[in-house]
């Protein structure tokens, strides 16, 4: 289990009340007596896409914090109502230009290191893509490209570093199998 702190909320969203804490079964919580919402913090959820080509992997570099200047693989929170999967198709299509051909869930980490969702739920994908012309997505990323995994560029979070070793020793692997 992670030791990570979701957002102490001080007044209730609902009615502005000043919220208390309370015990509920063997935890406290944040309540608010005026209309009696109870606080149960939710976990959030993102994507992050690994599209692999000729023993390419392809990774965007990060326009804001956390980890700014920083590459990493495709990636963004899943909305409200949104199935990762369908989270995935669209944050492929926005940061690539690519569009989703098949994809395959990967692996499943928990974030330790975005302060904006502590603890989020990543759900990586592999994603196999139709198109040839890649397409930067300005507003969130200075650059798109392809690296070797064995040489990848610097990477700022945790699970990707992870991932990214990962599809290097599946290449090592495979060049042991061929040779
Ligand atoms: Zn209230």
């Amino acid at each position: 289990m992670l030791n990570v702190k979701p957002p102490d909320y001080r007044f209730c969203p609902f009615c502005g009340g000043l919220l208390i804490t309370k015990a509920d079964t063997d935890r406290l919580r944040r309540h608010c007596d005026a209309c009696q919402w109870t606080y149960y913090p939710h976990v959030g959820a993102s994507i992050s896409a690994v599209i692999v080509r000729d023993g390419k992997v392809l990774m965007v570099k990060r326009r804001h914090e956390p980890f700014k200047g920083t590459w990493m693989f495709p990636s963004g929170f899943v909305e409200f109502g949104e199935h990762p999967e369908e989270t995935a198709i669209r944050e492929v299509q926005e940061e690539t230009g690519l569009e989703t051909e098949t994809l395959q869930l990967f692996d499943v980490f928990q974030s330790e290191d975005d302060p904006r969702r502590p603890g989020h739920f990543i759900f990586f994908y592999r994603v196999k893509t139709i198109g040839d012309t890649l397409r930067n997505d300005d507003d969130e990323n200075e650059d798109i490209d392809w690296f070797d995994p064995r040489n990848p560029p610097e990477v700022g979070w945790k699970s990707h570093r992870r991932v990214l070793i990962q599809l290097a020793s599946e290449i090592d692997r495979k060049l042991q199998e061929g040779s």
